[in-house]
């Protein structure tokens, strides 16, 4: 919130009103910080016991003889860690996100040479599904970012395309900038399965799968899209869906672009 009403001391019902409504906000912002500092705390002691036990499974399996149904037990087992891990990772995101503390390292960057450089890494996910993936190429778009994080909305987004687009289908990442806004936009589009317009309103809900058995068989978490959305809200942009069912979807993202104009950035590189 960080806002308040302003209070002007007439001693009257609405000064009385206006003072009871800015404790109730202050309440409400410890509230909310409670939450986010207890979810960030607990994501932060679950890893080191989910390392520690993951360690302990490995070694077991590695180093003892058993028979073939116990190991494929324990293999499983590991599997679940990792998801686990996966998960506590994404809150840890989340929450560091939220509290505001995440201290984003702000620079320069490319945006056509990161989502470049992120394509190069999953071509080898989409080739193994037979799948077309594009990045448009275009000039240098500069954003003041931080590239880790950038990239991994860039990931998450990549990520599902290739998840939900069935073999042989195309994804496509296309960037601009438009001058008068001062925006940079980039899309990731697929022609994947799309989803239904009743879950499109949900899916950048903490957890929400649009179709439960579907994405566990995929092996989603239900948090890809919203960090991807924290991350852009983080970097003072938006980020928005569009979808139909059985023809595919398209995500957009908005950043600022850099206040420096893309030639007199120096040494416009990209920064990791
Ligand atoms: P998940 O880890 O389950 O993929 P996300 O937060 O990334 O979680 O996405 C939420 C839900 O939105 C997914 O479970 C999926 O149903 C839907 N979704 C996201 N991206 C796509 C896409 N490109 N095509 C179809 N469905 C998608």
């Amino acid at each position: 919130f960080g806002e308040r009403l302003p209070v002007i001391a007439t001693g009257d019902e609405m000064e009385r009103l206006s003072l009871s409504l800015n404790r109730m906000i202050s309440r409400l912002e410890d509230a909310l910080a409670y939450n986010r500092r207890f979810s960030a705390d607990v994501s932060h002691e679950l890893r080191t016991p989910l390392t520690i036990l993951r360690g302990e499974l490995e070694q077991l399996l590695h180093t003892s003889r058993m028979p073939m149904m116990q190991r494929d037990s324990l293999g499983s087992a590991l599997e679940e860690i990792d998801r686990m891990a996966q998960i506590v990772e994404s809150l840890l995101t989340i929450s560091r996100l939220d509290s505001g503390t995440d201290g984003m390292d702000l620079k320069p960057v490319d945006l056509n040479c990161l989502a470049q450089w992120t394509v190069d890494q999953m071509h080898l996910m989409a080739e193994e599904k037979n799948l077309t993936l594009r990045c448009s190429r275009a000039e240098p778009v500069a954003i003041l970012a931080d590239a880790g994080r950038i990239k991994q909305v860039l990931v998450n987004l990549l990520d599902n395309a290739i998840k939900y687009t069935p073999n042989g289908g195309e994804v496509t990442v296309s960037i601009s900038a438009i001058g008068a806004t001062q925006l940079a936009i980039l899309e990731v589009s697929d022609t994947g399965i799309g989803i239904p317009a009743g879950s499109l309103p949900h899916v950048f809900e903490r957890f929400y799968r649009s179709d439960k058995a579907r994405t566990r068989e995929s092996g989603g978490t239900g948090l890809g899209l919203s960090i991807a959305k924290a991350i852009s809200k983080a970097h003072g942009g938006t980020m928005s869906i569009e979808s139909v069912e059985g023809r595919g979807t398209r995500v957009r993202l908005e950043l600022p672009l850099s206040p420096l104009p893309v030639s007199a950035v120096p040494g416009l590189k990209l920064q990791t």
